[in-house]
C-alpha cells in the first residue's frame, strides 16, 4: 500500500478483477484505485503510479474481456451525483456523474416522470460507459436522449465538452470507441428528457408483455417494468452466469451480399437500414453455424442467446477470446461476414 503526500490515495497493489467484471474472469492487476470524487481524480493524474504505468478506467466491468493479468493501474469509477441542470415546459437537462448506475438513473429519471431512458431499463454499468458505445435496447440509443458530456482530456488534463455531434455516435460506437480511445475520461453525461413521455412501445414483446402483465396504460413505468421483465427472462445474469451481454455485434451487409445469401437462406432475418444496407442478426448467423448452447471447456455459447458468451465457472479470458474468434472464423467461412466483437477486449 503506497501513500500521496497532498491526498490519500488509496493504492491496492495485486488485486484480483474477478469481481469488477461480470464475466468473472480471474486476472490480477498490479494496481487499483477507486475514485469517489474530481478532486481525486486530478490528484491521481498527477501521481506517480498513474504516470509510470498503463491504466485502465473502468465501471461496473459490464463490456470487457480481460484475457491475461494487467500490468497496470486499474481506476474503478466512483464519481456519484445527479441534478436538474435546467428545464422548461417541455425538458429537463438531467444532469449525472459518471460513476452512477445506470439502471438506477433510470429508474430515478422514472420516478421524477421524466421520459425517454425508460426502453434503456436494466442496461448494466455506469452513466460513464454508457457514450462509449452508445448503449441501445429497445428501439432507442443513449444518442436518442443526448445533450452532452464533460470528459477530462488525459493529455492535457483539461475538461472538454462533447455535444452530439461530436461524440459521432454510431451504432454501438462513438468517438470514445474509436478515433479518440484512451484518450478521454469521461466525467459526467447530460441528457434532455421529456415531461410528457411518448412512448415507444412498438419494439420486440413490449406490447405483449404489457399485456400479460396486466397493463392497461402506457406509461413509462410500464414500459419500463415490461422491459425489465424481458430482459430478466431472456438474458443470462451475470450474478448467476458470468457474461458481457451480446459478445459480437450485428454485422452490415450491402444490397448485393444480401441478395447473394437471401437466395441461399431464404430464412434470413434482416433490418433494411436508413443507408440501404441491411443488418443481420449475429445471434441468427452464429446459430446456423452450431454454436448455439455449444460449451468449450469453461465456457461457450448460451443456451438460449447464442450471441451471448457465457464463463461457467472457471474460465480464463484467454478461453473466452479462442471461443469467440472460432465463432468469428466459423460465421465469415460460411457466410463471408466478419463479425465484430461488441466487448472491449484487454
Ligand atoms: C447481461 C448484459 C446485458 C447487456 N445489455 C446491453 C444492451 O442491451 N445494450 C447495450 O448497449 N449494452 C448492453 N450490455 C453491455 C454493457 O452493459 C454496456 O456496454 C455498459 O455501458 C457498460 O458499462 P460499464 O460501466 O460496465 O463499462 P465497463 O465494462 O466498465 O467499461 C467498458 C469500456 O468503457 C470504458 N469506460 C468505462 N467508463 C469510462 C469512463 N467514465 N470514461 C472513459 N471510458 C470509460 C472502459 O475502459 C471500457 O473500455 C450488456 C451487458 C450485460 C452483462
Amino acid at each position: 500500500m503506497q501513500f500521496c503526500k497532498l491526498f490519500m490515495l488509496h493504492f491496492q497493489e495485486n488485486v484480483s478483477l474477478k469481481a469488477y467484471n461480470t464475466f468473472g474472469i480471474d486476472v490480477k492487476t498490479s494496481y487499483f484505485i477507486e475514485i469517489n470524487s474530481e478532486t481525486m481524480l486530478f490528484e491521481l493524474l498527477s501521481d506517480e503510479i498513474y504516470l509510470s504505468h498503463a491504466y485502465m478506467f473502468i465501471g461496473g466491468g459490464s463490456n470487457l474481456l480481460f484475457t491475461k493479468d494487467f500490468d497496470g493501474l486499474v481506476i474503478k469509477n466512483n464519481l456519484k451525483g445527479i441534478t436538474i441542470d435546467e428545464q422548461d415546459d417541455e425538458s429537463i437537462l438531467l444532469n449525472s456523474q459518471s460513476g452512477e448506475v445506470w439502471h438506477e438513473l433510470v429508474l430515478k429519471s422514472i420516478s421524477l416522470g421524466y421520459g425517454g431512458l425508460e426502453n434503456l431499463s436494466l442496461i448494466p454499468g455506469t452513466v460513464g460507459a454508457a457514450p462509449m458505445q452508445n448503449i441501445g435496447a429497445y428501439g432507442v440509443e443513449l444518442k436518442d436522449v443526448f445533450h452532452s458530456l464533460k470528459a477530462v482530456n488525459l493529455k492535457t488534463k483539461e475538461i472538454e465538452t462533447f455535444n452530439l455531434e461530436q461524440c459521432r455516435f454510431g451504432y454501438r460506437e462513438s468517438i470514445f470507441k474509436k478515433e479518440a480511445k484512451g484518450q478521454y475520461f469521461i466525467l459526467s453525461v447530460t441528457l434532455r428528457l421529456l415531461k410528457h413521455p411518448k412512448i415507444n412501445a412498438s419494439y420486440g414483446a413490449i406490447l405483449t408483455t404489457l399485456d400479460e402483465m396486466g397493463f392497461r396504460d402506457l406509461t413509462i413505468q410500464n414500459v419500463s417494468k415490461a422491459i425489465i421483465k424481458i430482459r430478466s427472462t431472456k438474458l443470462p445474469d451475470p450474478k448467476q452466469i458470468g457474461n458481457a451481454g451480446s459478445f459480437f455485434k450485428n454485422p452490415e451487409i450491402d444490397e448485393d451480399q444480401y441478395q447473394t445469401l437471401k437466395s441461399e437462406y431464404p430464412q434470413m432475418p434482416s433490418y433494411l437500414l436508413e443507408n440501404a444496407n441491411y443488418k443481420i442478426p449475429a445471434a441468427w448467423l452464429i446459430e446456423q453455424c452450431g454454436w448455439k448452447g455449444k460449451r468449450i471447456g469453461n465456457c461457450g455459447s448460451h443456451q438460449d442467446q447464442a450471441l451471448v458468451l457465457v464463463n461457467y465457472g472457471n474460465a480464463n479470458g484467454s478461453e473466452v477470446y479462442s471461443l469467440a474468434m472460432d465463432i468469428q472464423k466459423s460465421v465469415k467461412e460460411k457466410f463471408n461476414i466478419l463479425i465484430q466483437p461488441e466487448v472491449n477486449i484487454y
